[in-house]
């Protein structure tokens, strides 16, 4: 997915060849889609592609899965498939499986025709509507799989005249836009409509906000603020800007919602009104995060991941280190951007340490193996605490911990911002994938000049309980085990892709149970307040024994159900000082927090 054009010219001097007789006024056959949005109101997109002359038969496929680790059979949506050749005449199209349609008789050229029905909303959907249009083209586009690596191009037709597009391609001629081929396409997603634009230029980059949302529900000039310190911290953490644009679209939907999806050029994020009034945090985490994935998974990528194969899973087992570590730095961005006050982090830090150890399931699925299962996070059942943990949750920690055990080995000479700058410049750059944990492990190795064999067979490819207090020593922590008195709702309850809060487990003998609760019920608000990200938060603001009225969705049936909420023992970890903090920990702290290195020069 890498667009480095001196890399690509000295691996495919065909390319170069092509982008210079471009580059000369030439107008070079491209593959062309037209995409009409005369039926918005009815989310039907009609779309066309003009196939170049070549093979006699073609294999179009739309992919399966796009943007989440999931299959979700994009084909549901097709209602007819059509094809003729260039002057008009029928040709036959024949299904080869849900995803594949072959068309005979195309060595002139084609023109496939086809209708498709849109209305997943969010950063990993497809959605037209008489609003807007926000299309994930994998979502949308078949792709001629004889020619998926050649360039193309894209034009909107049949739009309302006040809409207008954003996209991080570029407008070329003929008109539309322009991607070297499908992989860069899918990889940049287009909002279309009325929506609001700031630019700000950023260490000699520009930088786009396009906001779709009503602008009583924001702040553009507070936001932009934001974005400037989030991205001039996590370029200057990087030492590296590969790019000279980049985009953040941002939906703010009054219902529920929230999500950010990565691309390389920029990030489609949407947070629910009620989220982003309640505190800043989600909307810092989210942009933090999703910005440093222009490196991370991006362009410092599992070889797992290459080439995308659009036609079913791609098993990884580096998904803790390009999710969960990519939250670690996340985390250092905004405390370095002065975003996040170190007490908080800390509490954070706390946090994510019992959520991982409050799931059984720490102890028989490792970090490698949550990765693996990633396609399995669809189902609710795989959710639960005794099945399986989360590659974010265990990966954010694993990140912090192997930082201090790079930043221990060296001397505090090296960390893992050495570490990732050595990928970025030995992987990344020199246009290599990583090959998953042992390519992490080489990089670490290589900046700490040291042995890190034991840290990845027990804690990434194993099960071993974390020495939290041992880990956490060189910066003067420790984690404090404390019981605690919490509300139990008498269900549990996990968020869902798409935003949605599902009740995927009601406790036997529970109030919830008599009151009618059932496993896969649709949360929606408890006495009135709308359900956050976080599900564990919002029951937390509860208190034990309080009444409440819970509205849930039921299929297409709206309902409210009353009871009385519980009370449960837990166990929570706090992260606190050491007792005896000494001044090396404190210069180690200090160091970690500010993502320093002795005598390591930052530009
Ligand atoms: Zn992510």
């Amino acid at each position: 997915m890498r667009t480095n054009s001196s890399t690509r010219c000295g691996l495919w001097a065909v390319f170069c060849a092509l982008a210079a007789l471009a580059a000369h006024g030439q107008q070079l056959p491209r593959t062309r889609y037209t995409i009409s949005l005369a039926q918005a109101q009815a989310h039907l997109a009609h779309v066309s592609i003009e196939l170049k002359a070549g093979a006699d038969d073609r294999r179009m496929q739309l992919p399966v899965w796009n943007a989440l680790y999931q299959v979700r059979d994009f084909s549901q949506y097709i209602n007819w498939v059509k094809a003729s050749t260039p002057d008009g005449k029928p040709l036959p199209v024949v299904a080869i499986d849900k995803s594949i349609w072959q068309i005979s008789g195309a060595s002139a050229g084609a023109k496939i025709e086809y209708e498709i029905f849109s209305d997943v909303s969010g950063p990993y959907g497809a959605q037209l509507d008489a609003h807007h249009a926000f299309f994930n083209m994998a979502e949308v586009l078949m792709y001629d799989s004889g020619a998926r690596s050649e360039p193309l191009t894209v034009e909107f037709v049949d739009m309302p005249a006040v809409w207008k597009v954003a996209t991080a391609l570029a407008q070329c001629s003929p008109p539309g836009y322009c991607a070297e081929n499908y992989d860069r396409l899918v990889d940049s997603p287009f909002e279309i409509g009325t929506f609001r634009e700031e630019d700000f230029e950023e260490g000699g980059a520009r930088y786009r906000v396009v906001v779709d949302a009503d602008p009583a529900d924001y702040d553009m000039a507070h936001m932009v603020k934001t974005l400037r310190s989030i991205v001039r911290t996590a370029a200057h953490w990087m030492n590296d800007r590969p790019y000279e644009s980049y985009v953040f679209f941002y939906h703010f939907p009054r219902g529920p919602g929230g999500g950010g999806m990565e691309h390389a050029y920029g990030t489609a994020i949407e947070i629910s009104t009620a989220t982003l009034k309640d505190s800043e945090e989600w909307f810092n985490d989210v942009s933090a995060h999703e910005f440093f994935h222009l490196w991370n998974v991006k362009r410092i990528r599992p070889q797992t991941l290459e080439p995308v194969d659009y036609a079913k899973e791609n098993y990884t087992r580096a998904l803790w280190f390009s999710e969960g570590v990519t939250s670690t730095v996340q985390g250092y961005i905004l405390l370095q951007a002065g975003l996040l006050e170190e007490r908080r982090y800390l509490d954070r830090l706390g946090e994510q340490i019992t959520t991982l150890q409050q799931r059984p399931a720490h102890r028989t699925q490792s970090a490698e193996e949550s990765s693996l299962d990633a396609w399995l996070e669809k189902y609710p059942y795989y959710r639960q605490p005794e099945r399986s943990i989360s590659y974010y949750n265990k990966g954010e920690l694993l990140g912090i911990l192997l930082d201090l055990r790079i930043r221990e080995a060296s001397q505090g000479k090296a960390s893992l911002r050495e570490m990732f700058q050595w990928m970025n410049e030995h992987d990344a750059k020199a246009g290599k994938f990583f090959d998953d944990s042992a390519g992490v492990r080489e990089a670490a190795e290589a900046v700490c000049q040291c042995q890190l064999r034991e840290f990845f067979e027990r804690y990434v490819a194993g099960t071993d309980e974390i020495p939290w207090n041992e880990m956490l020593s060189s910066v003067g922590l420790r984690v404090v085990q404390q019981n605690i008195e919490v509300t139990d709702p008498g269900f549990e309850l996990q968020r869902m892709f798409g935003g949605a809060t599902v009740i995927t487990r009601v406790n036997q003998g529970s109030e919830a149970e008599r009151a009618g609760v059932a496993m896969g019920d649709v949360l929606l608000s408890m006495n009135g307040k709308a359900v956050g990200p976080d599900p564990h938060e919002f029951i937390g603001a509860f208190r034990p024994k309080e009444e409440v009225r819970l509205r849930v969705r039921r299929g297409s049936d709206e309902r409210e159900l009353k009871f009385k909420l519980g009370s449960k023992q837990e166990v929570e970890f706090v992260v606190r000082d050491v007792e005896h903090l000494s001044t090396e920990q404190k210069t180690r702290r200090k160091e970690w927090i500010r993502g320093e290195t002795r005598g390591a020069a930052h530009p």
